[in-house]
């Protein structure tokens, strides 16, 4: 079985330095540095001259303890989503740094709707963008933080209504759910375009529907949410150029491997993640790769002169400065300054470069081309397709797809039942019959779709751990019970 910690130090030391690691071996270090920043907090408050805090905020300690108690219980009622034998959703902690940098700056809970409510943070907020932005190449960009994703394309399909409005938008069949509802929402035709045998946009089918000349923009997606599939976004932008469409990435999940999109044995395809440059918008989810605690999206115009269209004035909020206030290119009002504090603080220490952020996602693709091979190998189990991200999809073989549907929930139900330091938590993907034969798979439809594993590797200690994953679903698999 492998071992918990890879062939990190003991202790939290490194060459003699000392290291703020995550996870339970940095839980001492992250206790000093938050109460180094509550600490600090306070002499700044102090500053202003002391005062005596209202007694109806007074809680007494025992009764707090109390609560805090029944809250730490109750939490228990989680899934491990910080342990790397946790192997289901996009589910994972944030790095301590961002934990730090959240509470630091909630401690006094600026708000990035304008520079009257959070001044630093929304020059952090300023600064994080940009560098998003040249992550993916922008030579100029407009852009902001979002509550998520969902929000960040929501912004993007807004601006792709009012640049071409009474125009479609088209996104492929495995696009993420929300952008149907957001065109719903917004009073705009959606087209769904089909995807090809891995999972991607059918380029064919595309360019039958820019050839109607009714699309206004494309959505291409950079790792699906469901298989992790990367539409040719290169291919894409050309097609769009000439028939005269806009292009908006939704990178919401895979927007960071543009960090390890190099074409190496443990990186990921270059071409799609390099014409994003190319792109009008773009979506990331600093909340999934990104290392942050969810409250965390991005969306990023690369003309910007789309703030037009969210133009708006406020009596009430922007007064201290003629500066562009991020309330007038957002259409949230509120926004946690802490949100940005985190992700500044986070990127001056794991930067978005190949060997910053970089390093903490190639160890998850390596984890995902290794297990592939071994689901590949094995008699048990089936490679539903080749993994482009880091997220696997497999299933047991059995003829039938209601037999492969039933071992597969065995799997996901039984996984989670076995003692804790056995366990292992994985997801289900419902697959249709026509899914499996488009990938080659000799499984009798004897029901319309059925369910198959998905494995997301978003943690980098997962790496250590996929002989042991292997091993133990292949023993759910032979302890039989389905
Ligand atoms: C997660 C995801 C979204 C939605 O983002 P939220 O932050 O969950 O709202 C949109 N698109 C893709 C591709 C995603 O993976």
């Amino acid at each position: 079985m492998a071992t918990s910690s890879g062939n990190a130090s003991p202790a939290g030391q490194d060459g003699g330095r000392r290291m703020l690691r995550s996870g339970p071996a940095g839980a001492a270090e992250l206790g000093e540095q938050l109460r180094a920043a509550v600490a600090h907090m306070a002499r700044w408050m102090d500053e202003y001259g002391g005062f005596s805090p209202h007694p109806a905020l007074d809680v007494e300690v025992g009764a707090l303890e109390r609560a805090t108690d029944e809250l730490r219980t109750r939490l228990r009622e989680n899934y491990p989503f910080f342990h790397p034998r946790y192997v289901g959703q996009m589910l994972k902690p944030p790095h301590p740094v961002a934990v730090i940098g959240y509470l630091t700056a909630m401690m006094i809970n600026p708000n990035n709707h304008a520079l009257d409510g959070g001044p630093a943070t929304a020059r952090m907020e300023r600064e994080v963008v940009s560098q998003l932005a040249a992550m993916f190449g922008f030579d100029q960009h407009l852009g902001h933080l979002t509550s998520s994703g969902t929000i960040a394309n929501l912004e993007a399909l807004f601006v792709a209504r009012q640049t071409h409005p009474g125009k479609t938008v088209a996104y492929s069949a495995d696009a993420h759910y929300t952008h149907a509802r957001m065109c719903h929402l917004l009073g705009m035709d959606g087209t769904v375009v089909p995807t090809v045998a891995d999972g991607t946009m059918d380029l064919q089918a595309l360019e039958e529907l820019l050839r109607t000349g009714g699309v206004g923009t494309v959505v291409a997606t950079t790792g699906t949410t469901g298989l992790g599939a990367v539409d040719p976004v290169h291919d894409i932008v050309a097609l769009c150029r000439h028939y005269g469409a806009r292009v908006h990435v939704d990178a919401a999940y895979g927007g960071f491997f543009r960090l390890i999109a190099d074409d190496s044995p443990d990186g990921v395809a270059a071409a799609p993640f390099a014409a994003i440059a190319d792109c009008d918008s773009v979506v990331v989810d600093p909340h999934k790769h990104g290392l942050q605690p969810y409250g965390c999206g991005a969306v990023l115009f690369r003309d910007p002169g789309v703030a037009r269209h969210y133009l708006h004035d406020s009596p009430y909020t922007y007064f201290t400065s003629d500066d562009l206030h991020l309330g007038e290119i957002s259409l949230e009002c509120s926004r946690a300054g802490a949100a940005a504090a985190a992700l500044w603080l986070t990127l001056r220490l794991l930067p978005l470069t190949p060997e910053g952020l970089g390093a903490v996602l190639r160890p998850g693709r390596r984890a995902a081309l290794v297990w592939a091979q071994q689901i590949t190998a094995s008699e048990q189990l089936s490679l539903y397709q080749h993994p482009q991200l880091d997220i696997l999809t497999y299933f047991p073989n059995r003829d039938r797809l209601s037999l492969v549907d039933r071992a597969s929930a065995h799997v996901l139900t039984q996984g989670m039942r076995l003692p804790s330091t056995q366990s292992l938590f994985v997801a289900t993907y419902t697959a249709d019959a026509a899914a499996l034969a488009a990938r080659g798979h000799q499984v009798v439809a004897d029901v319309p779709h059925g369910r198959i594993l998905r494995s997301v590797l978003m943690k980098p200690e997962t790496e250590q751990h996929v002989p042991f994953l292997h091993e133990q679903v292949l023993d759910l698999l032979a302890g039989g019970h389905e």
